[in-house]
């Protein structure tokens, strides 16, 4: 999405490998902005301030160069538009990831459901110490699916469903 923007060379006949860290270790705030609930909260989502979640994509970029590189896609490969062959140290690639990489849209997590203390929901989706109220949705997630995750919240929706039907 960004490289044309970065000044990278395209291409009307391409084709694009895309690392993604499905399970990123940096985390994010959400955060009120105001005690106004009109008021969009302040969002920061801290990418790549865990270095686990850059090395993910070094990796990665290494991994696709090697699938490319395969014998069964040397009629469809040509040369390489981005990074480029001349990006190879971790350095290089890292620089190239800071500069184009995008978020995929898919944040989760934000009223987790669980048994501890620290966790707003029980594992049954009910807002503890609320009566009558449950969630059903992304922000219940624990942790992130490594999937995209809206088959997953369609599934938490129907088992909040039995479950409501069941209580
Ligand atoms: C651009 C983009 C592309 C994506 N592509 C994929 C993909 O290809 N595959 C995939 O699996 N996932 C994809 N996702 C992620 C997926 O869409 C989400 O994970 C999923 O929709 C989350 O569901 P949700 O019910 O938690 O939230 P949402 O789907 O956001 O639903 C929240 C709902 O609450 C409503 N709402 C908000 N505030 C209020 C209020 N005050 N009162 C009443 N209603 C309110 C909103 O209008 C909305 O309908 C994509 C997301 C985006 C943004």
């Amino acid at each position: 999405m960004h490289t044309v923007r970065q000044g990278y060379p395209t291409s009307e006949n391409a084709f694009c490998l895309t690392p993604n860290v499905t399970h990123a270790r940096s985390r994010g705030t959400v955060r009120l902005r105001s005690i106004d609930f009109r008021d969009k909260p302040k969002v920061d989502p801290r990418y790549f301030t865990d270095p686990y979640d850059m090395n993910i994509m070094i990796q990665g970029i290494r991994r696709a160069r090697e699938i490319v590189a395969q014998p069964a896609m040397a009629e469809w490969a040509g040369r390489e538009l981005f990074p480029g062959t001349d990006v190879q140290t971790d350095e290089q690639i890292a620089d190239y990831i800071r500069r184009t990489h995008n978020t995929v849209y898919h944040p989760v997590g934000t009223v987790r459901m669980g048994p501890d203390a620290d966790s707003p929901l029980d594992p049954q989706l009910r807002v503890k110490g609320v009566q009558g109220l449950r969630v059903a949705d992304a922000s219940v997630m624990p942790k992130i699916v490594a999937v995209n995750p809206n088959i997953t919240t369609m599934l938490i929706g129907e088992r909040c469903a039995d479950l409501i039907r069941n209580s």
